[in-house]
């Protein structure tokens, strides 16, 4: 059976899955995304990641053409299409078909896409090992340009980051802001561990906010750890006893490596192990 993929309010084939070269999410990344996990039938933190979309549109100037428990549902319709009950779900919402040129008002009507599909981003030895990641000499955009809060449709900042990772043979760019200070990862949050205590970038250092960072807080905030949404720069990731990122399709991966110094003894630490596992039935109470 060929995939079903949603398109304005129609379940079509892959094949068929089309939307016009007009689109100015096709001309120019005018549009906004988000990427959700379902998990055993149920979407994982589908409040948030619409609340977040609805923000990017908001910022964008985008009027989404349906209301939120519409959408939600059009993603559980396209789901059951599918017949998945365990699923990565990319959500997009473009500025619709216009002109050549740059007026957004000149597009009438935005265009939703819903593409759901089995993911697994990073293969098993991952998880267990840890990953590789080098800073990329991209920074990452600052906050009075496109606002890294704002889930756009152009990664092209992340995208000239990832493929300086590429070239330097890891798995992840490291992105820092304009202050030279860390941001995140091309499409992973990052957090360290020292001496027991964690740290992660707050939400005004140029990083998305993360809807799996938020659930590590809280994760955190239940199993009394202590964790710091605060600047910190790559001397204290180099100095770290641990790293790892987490993001809705690699949801928490430990990283034992940044720019060739060994994190911790170079391998995944107790506390990134505690939290992949409270994650694990965080996600299962949850769902
Ligand atoms: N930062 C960036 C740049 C991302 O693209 C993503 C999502 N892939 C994240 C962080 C993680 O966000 P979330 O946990 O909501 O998936």
């Amino acid at each position: 059976m060929s995939l079903k993929v949603y398109i304005n309010g129609r379940l079509v084939d892959r094949e068929d899955a089309k939307v016009s070269v007009f689109d100015h999410g096709f001309l120019f990344g005018d549009g906004i995304f988000e990427g959700l996990r379902c998990y055993n039938g149920k979407i994982f933190r589908l409040k948030q990641h619409i609340d977040r979309l609805w923000d990017s549109a908001k910022t964008l100037d985008i009027q989404i053409p349906v209301s939120k428990e519409e959408m939600s549902a059009a993603m559980y319709q396209t789901l059951e299409a599918n017949g998945f009950s365990d699923a990565y779900i990319r959500l997009i919402v473009t500025r619709g078909e216009g002109t050549l040129g740059l007026d957004a008002h000149l597009c009438k009507d935005p265009a939703i896409v819903i593409i759901v599909q089995k993911l697994s981003l990073y293969s098993a030895d991952f998880y267990d090992q840890g990953i590789k990641i080098v800073t990329a000499s991209t920074i990452r955009t600052p906050s009075d340009s496109v606002n890294p809060r704002v889930k756009s449709l152009n990664y092209l900042n992340n995208i000239m980051a990832k493929i300086e990772a590429y070239y330097a043979g890891c798995e992840e760019a490291l992105m820092l802001n304009h202050k030279g200070d860390v941001a995140e990862c091309s499409g992973d949050n990052i957090f360290i561990v020292k001496n027991g205590k964690l740290k992660t970038p707050p939400t005004d250092a140029c990083i998305l906010e993360g809807v799996t960072r938020n659930v590590v807080l809280e994760i955190c905030e239940e199993l009394g750890l202590e964790c710091v949404e605060a600047a910190f720069t790559r001397h204290d990731v180099y100095t770290a006893d641990e790293c790892f990122l987490t993001g809705s399709a690699a949801e928490l991966i430990p990283v034992v490596g940044v720019d060739g110094r060994v994190i911790g003894d170079g391998k995944p630490g107790p506390i990134t192990k505690t939290i992949l596992s409270a994650f694990g039935d965080f996600v299962k109470k949850d769902a």
